[in-house]
């Protein structure tokens, strides 16, 4: 099993002690950052979700069936969005992906992986633009074009950038091709793997990790990866969710630990703290230990 981390800033000491680093280029908020290539990240590029965008151009913005907009806060209390969310079928907004895409191609890096890809829920997009490339499209099903829409837009990353691209998917394993035009299948063909972002602010509850792993480790066609929120959880509280993590066939953890204030911590814990210690001798599972005899090598 792998372990990788989602750093906001680089840290050389970092990269050389995980297997796989991401580093968010462009993110939901808007913001973004140049980067410079560098062979042992992997640059994430945010696709529709995009605050900013959604702000400055509110004729970009999805909007659901009966008319409401897929922003955060006050402006679409029901569906409670995180960041505000681009209609996928915005020329102007893939022209821009696109350009940041080629920018990424033209320097060194550990392939590309994707986030915020899919409509923003079931009942979205119904915006003039979407209803008439519908009704353009030839295709019957309203639900086979988003999948349509959303697939294409894949593969036009894949056609231009000739390393590997991962993908971060919404913690749904069962309704991901209805609710957000996302195909497994269909995306298989062109992604190397798929992050699972599995958060919580304590992980003093661990059941749905294991209802939602079991479920994508026998549905996904790609290997999946698990990202685990690493800020405000407690040191215990990782190493549960991560004993939890290593029972499934995944192909490894990413700890979302921004500065890696708390992977620095973990391996404190793991080398000084008795009580963490004896628990983590005594846990039943051999993957779980392999892991923390691993990051007690960090220093
Ligand atoms: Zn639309």
């Amino acid at each position: 099993m792998k372990l990788g981390i989602n750093l906001h800033r680089l840290d050389e000491n970092l990269l050389d002690w995980f297997d796989l680093v991401l580093f968010p280029i462009r993110e939901v908020t808007g913001r973004a950052k140049v980067w410079h290539g560098n062979l042992k990240v992997r640059p994430v590029i945010s696709c529709f979700g995009h605050t900013e965008a959604t702000m400055k151009f509110p004729d970009w913005v999805a909007v659901s069936e009966d008319g409401l907009p897929a922003l955060p806060g006050r402006r679409n209390l029901r569906d409670g969005f995180a960041w505000g969310w681009v209609c996928p079928n915005v020329k102007e907004h893939r022209l821009n992906l696109l350009d940041t895409i080629n920018q990424v191609t033209k320097s060194e890096g550990n392939g590309l992986h994707l986030d915020s890809v899919q409509f923003p829920e079931a009942n979205y997009c119904y915006c003039q633009r979407c209803k008439t490339k519908f009704a353009q499209s030839g295709i019957n099903s309203w639900q086979d074009w988003r999948v349509f829409v959303i697939t294409n837009w894949v593969e036009t990353v894949a056609e231009r950038f000739s390393k590997p691209i991962s993908l971060t998917v919404h913690p749904e394993p069962y309704f991901l091709r209805e609710r957000f035009g996302v195909d497994l299948r269909e995306l298989a063909n062109f992604v190397e793997w798929l992050l699972v972002p599995l958060y919580c602010i304590t992980y003093d509850l661990t059941y749905w990790l294991d209802t939602l792993l079991y479920a994508f480790v026998r549905l996904s066609p790609v290997p999946v990866f698990v990202e685990l929120y690493a800020v405000e959880p407690k040191t215990k509280g990782v190493l549960k969710a991560m004993a939890t993590v290593a029972k499934y066939p995944v192909a490894g953890i990413i700890f979302y630990d921004p500065r890696g204030k708390k992977v620095r911590e973990i391996a404190d814990a793991l080398r000084n703290d008795g009580e963490v210690k004896k628990l983590v001798s005594l846990h039943p599972s051999r993957n779980f230990r392999q892991l923390t005899e691993r990051i007690v090598e960090w220093k």
